[in-house]
C-alpha cells in the first residue's frame, strides 16, 4: 500500500505537471473533476486478483492520457483486504491488495483515481445478519439478482445506504489516495423501485399514506406522493455520500449513475442540483435505436448541469440487444459514440470489462480517439452553445403520459411511445440541419430562454401552471413557439384541463376528445402561408395518426389556419378508397404572429406520426414550421451540404468550435455502424461575437487549415469532406 508520504509526493508532482498545462489560470481553484476531459474504466471481476497485470493495464490507460481512471474498490466485492463487516472480500484476493496496487500505480502516472463501487447487492451472510438492509417483495421474500441469484438487492431506504456504504467509503478513503467514488447502477433515471421491506413499509405508512403501485402510474395519488418522497431520498443519500467522501478530502467527489438518454422518469433537473458530476451510463445502442442516442444524452444532461462535468460511458464491449461482454463492438460504432459524447459537450469515459481480455481490438480504437482528443483539448472546453433554437425536454410527459393509443389493460406510461414525439421532431431538426439545444421543462425562466429565438415543444402534454406561465412570458417577451398535439392539455400529473392551458397562445381550443389512431386521413392545403411554400403540386398532405379536434379561439392577433382536416376514410379495398368528406372547416394547424413572436400549433401528432412513418412531407412540414418560427434573420449557424449530420456549435475557452457528426450510413437506425461513408463539401456560416476577428479556421480531424471569409460577425468556410466527425475551430 502507498504511504501517506508517497501519496503527497506523487500528488504534488502531478500538480506541478498540471500547473504548466494550458489554461490553468482560468481553471485554478476549481476542483479537478470540473476540468477533466478524458476518463477510463477497467471493470474488474472477482477472479481478476489471480492474474491481473497492474503495470500493463496502467500503461494502457496512461496511453489514453486520462485525467481520471475508475477501478473497482468494493461494494458487492472488495478488491482490497477490507475490515468492514459483511463487505465481502473477493474470493480470489488471497494476500493481495489489488486495489492498493492499482491505486499506487495510477497515482504514480499522474491520473486521478475514482473508486468504482456497487451499492445495489450483497451476499446471503449480510441478509442473515441485517435483514433490514434488503429489498422485499410483497410476500416478504428478498430479491435475488436475475443472473447471479446468490446476490440480494439492497434497499435505498435502509441503513445499508446510510451506514454500510459510508463505512466502506471511509475505509477506502482512509487507506488509499482516491479522488472520488462512483456507484454503479444507482440511482439511475428510470422507474422508481417499489419495495416492501420494513423501512419502506414505514415510509408508506407514515409519509406516503398508502402503498404505491408497483409500476409507474401518475394517475395514482399514492404514486404522486411516493415520487416526491423517493426523489427526496435519492437527493438526501447523494448529498450524504458527497459529505462523507469530502470529510478528509475537500476536492473529492461522489458521482452517481444516471443516463437513460431521453427516457427519464426521475427528475434530472433535481439530480443536477446535487450532482457535482453527472455520469451518464449510456454505453451504447441496441436493436433499432438511432445513432444519435448518445448526442441526445448530452442534450438532456447539459442544461441541468450548466457547464459542470458530464461524462458518458462508451462500452467498448459489444452491448446491443444481445450482449457480449468480452468481445469488442465495431470500431466505427465505438468511435461515433465517443464523437457524439465530445460533440455534445460531454467527457468520454472508455470502458472495458475484465482484466484478462482475449479480444484486444478495442484498445486501439480508444487510443486513437483519446490521443486526438488530448492533442486538441483546449477546443473541447466549451463556455456556451451558440444555437438559437431551444427544444423543451418534456420530462413528465415522457415519464407519465398515457397516450390515446394505449391498450385497454395498459398500466403506466410506455416510454417506447412517449418519447416518439420528441424523436420525430429531433429527426426533422437533423434533416433540416438546425442547431438547437434542449431546455428542461423545470428551467424555463427568462434567463435560460433569452438566447433562443424559438422554443419547440413536442407534445408536452403534462405541464404545470408554472411551466405554462413561463412559456407565456417567453412569448410575450418576443420569443416564438412551436407546439404539437396535446401540449398543456393536462397538469403536471396528468389531470385533464377543460382546455389547453396555452389556448391563448395557440389561438386554438379543444373541441372534442382525441381522435385516432387512424391512417389515411389528410391535411388539406386550404390557404397560402410561408410554412407551406414547399408543397406546390399537391393540395393534400398526409394527416397525423392522432389529433385533438380544435376550434379557433379568441386570440386578438391575426390567425392563419391554412391546413384543414380531411377525415379518415377506408384505405382498403381500393374500390372503397375515396373521401367521404373531402373538405371540412376544422383547422389542423394554427399559425399566428404577434409582434416579433410567431406561434405555430399543430393539433395532430405530426412529430410522432413522422417518426413512425418516416413520411418525408411530415418532416418537411416540421422543418418549414421551425424555419418560420425562427424568423427571417440569418440563423446563428448554418451548415449546408449533402448527407445527414448532427451539428453542435460552441463558444470555447479558445474561440469557436463547430462539430459535425456524419450519420450518413445504412446503419443509422439499425445495427452497429460497420464503417463510415464520407460526405462531401459542407458550407458553414457562423456568427461570432461583434468585433471578434477570426485569424484561422482549422479542421481538427483532417488536421489542416481551410480558407475562410469574414464579413462583419459572419465567418464563412467550407469543410471539404467529413468521414466520421469533424471539428472546425475558429480562433
Ligand atoms: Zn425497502
Amino acid at each position: 500500500m502507498i504511504t501517506r508520504r508517497e501519496f503527497l509526493a506523487v500528488s504534488s508532482a502531478s500538480l506541478l505537471v498540471r500547473a504548466v498545462g494550458p489554461g490553468v489560470e482560468q481553471r485554478s481553484g476549481r476542483p479537478w473533476y470540473e476540468t477533466m476531459r478524458r476518463c477510463g474504466q477497467l471493470n474488474l471481476n472477482e477472479r481478476d486478483p489471480l492474474s491481473l497485470d497492474v503495470r500493463s493495464w496502467i500503461d494502457y490507460w496512461a496511453s489514453l492520457k486520462l485525467d481520471a481512471l475508475l477501478l473497482n474498490g468494493g461494494g458487492i466485492v472488495a478488491f482490497y483486504p477490507t475490515d468492514v463487516p459483511f463487505h465481502r472480500r473477493s474470493e480470489f484476493l488471497g494476500s493481495r491488495d489489488l486495489f492498493g496496487e492499482l491505486a499506487a500505480a495510477t497515482k504514480a502516472r499522474g491520473m486521478r483515481l475514482v473508486a468504482r463501487m456497487d451499492c445495489n447487492y450483497a451476499y446471503a451472510d449480510a441478509l442473515g445478519a441485517h435483514p433490514e438492509w434488503f429489498e422485499r417483495n410483497r410476500d416478504g421474500s428478498p430479491r435475488p439478482h436475475g443472473e447471479s441469484p446468490w446476490l440480494y438487492k439492497t434497499c435505498m431506504f435502509s441503513p445499508y445506504f446510510t451506514e454500510q456504504m459510508p463505512a466502506i467509503y471511509r475505509e477506502i478513503g482512509a487507506r488509499y489516495p482516491v479522488d472520488g467514488f462512483f456507484t454503479n447502477g444507482w440511482p439511475s433515471t428510470g422507474d422508481l423501485t417499489v419495495c416492501h421491506c420494513v423501512n419502506c413499509q414505514r415510509v408508506y405508512r407514515d409519509v406516503v399514506g398508502a402503498t404505491p403501485p408497483d409500476q409507474t402510474d401518475a394517475t395514482s395519488a399514492a404514486y404522486r406522493k411516493y415520487y416526491d418522497v423517493y426523489m427526496r431520498r435519492v437527493l438526501d443519500v447523494w448529498r450524504g455520500w458527497q459529505a462523507v467522501v469530502t470529510e478528509k478530502r475537500p476536492d473529492s467527489v461522489y458521482v452517481g449513475n444516471l443516463g437513460g438518454g431521453i427516457r427519464t422518469v426521475k427528475n434530472v433537473k433535481q439530480l443536477g442540483e446535487v450532482a457535482r458530476w453527472f455520469n451518464a451510463d449510456h454505453q451504447g445502442r441496441a436493436g433499432d435505436t438511432a445513432i444519435w442516442d448518445c448526442a441526445q444524452q448530452g442534450r438532456v444532461a447539459r442544461p441541468v448541469m450548466r457547464g459542470r462535468t458530464i461524462t458518458n460511458v462508451t462500452g467498448a464491449y459489444s452491448n446491443s440487444r444481445v450482449t457480449w461482454r468480452h468481445v469488442a463492438k465495431a470500431s466505427a460504432e465505438t468511435t461515433m459514440w465517443m464523437a457524439q459524447t465530445a460533440a455534445s459537450g460531454m467527457v468520454p469515459w472508455f470502458h472495458w470489462l475484465g482484466g484478462a481480455p482475449e479480444d484486444t481490438r478495442w484498445k486501439e480504437t480508444g487510443q486513437a480517439f483519446f490521443a486526438w482528443l488530448a492533442a486538441h483539448e483546449a477546443h473541447f472546453r466549451n463556455t456556451r452553445s451558440i444555437a438559437d433554437i431551444a427544444v423543451l425536454y418534456p420530462q413528465r410527459t415522457i415519464a407519465f403520459y398515457r397516450s390515446g393509443t394505449r391498450p385497454r389493460d395498459w398500466r403506466g406510461a410506455d416510454r417506447a411511445q412517449t418519447a416518439d414525439y420528441l424523436q420525430g421532431l429531433y429527426y426533422a431538426l437533423l434533416e433540416g440541419r438546425f442547431l438547437f439545444d434542449f431546455v428542461h421543462e423545470d428551467d424555463l425562466d427568462a434567463q435560460t430562454l433569452r438566447p433562443y429565438r424559438a422554443l419547440l415543444v413536442p407534445n408536452a402534454a403534462y405541464l404545470s401552471d408554472g411551466h405554462c406561465r413561463r412559456i407565456r412570458a417567453y412569448v410575450a417577451a418576443g420569443g416564438s413557439l412551436l407546439a404539437t398535439f396535446e401540449t398543456s392539455r393536462y397538469d403536471e400529473w396528468g389531470d385533464v384541463r377543460p382546455d389547453f392551458a396555452l389556448a391563448d397562445l395557440f389561438g386554438a381550443s379543444v373541441a372534442g376528445d382525441v381522435a385516432g389512431p387512424t391512417g389515411n386521413s389528410y391535411m388539406r392545403i386550404a390557404g397560402r402561408h410561408p410554412v407551406l411554400v414547399g408543397f406546390e403540386g399537391t393540395s393534400l398532405l398526409p394527416g397525423p395518426e392522432m389529433r385533438v379536434p380544435i376550434r379557433r379561439s379568441g386570440a386578438d392577433a391575426p390567425v392563419d389556419a391554412p391546413l384543414t382536416l380531411v377525415p379518415y376514410y377506408p384505405a382498403f379495398p381500393p374500390e372503397m378508397v375515396f373521401p367521404r368528406t373531402p373538405e371540412t372547416r376544422e383547422p389542423v394547424a394554427i399559425f399566428r404572429s404577434a409582434g416579433r413572436s410567431r406561434v405555430a400549433y399543430f393539433a395532430g401528432d405530426i412529430d410522432r406520426t413522422f417518426w413512425r412513418s418516416g413520411n418525408t412531407d411530415l418532416s418537411a412540414l416540421l422543418q418549414d414550421a421551425v424555419r418560420w418560427v425562427r424568423g427571417d434573420d440569418s440563423p446563428s449557424v448554418s451548415l449546408e451540404g449533402d448527407g445527414i449530420v448532427e451539428a453542435f456549435a460552441w463558444e470555447t475557452e479558445s474561440g469557436y468550435a463547430l462539430h459535425i457528426l456524419n450519420y450518413t450510413n445504412p446503419n443509422m437506425t439499425r445495427g452497429f455502424f460497420r464503417r463510415f461513408y464520407p460526405i462531401g463539401p459542407q458550407r458553414a456560416d457562423v456568427a461570432v461575437a461583434a468585433g471578434r476577428r477570426i485569424g484561422s479556421v482549422r479542421l481538427l480531424r483532417a488536421g489542416r487549415d481551410v480558407r475562410f471569409e469574414q464579413a462583419g460577425n459572419r465567418v464563412r468556410f467550407t469543410v471539404p469532406s467529413v468521414t466520421d466527425y469533424e471539428v472546425a475551430v475558429l480562433v
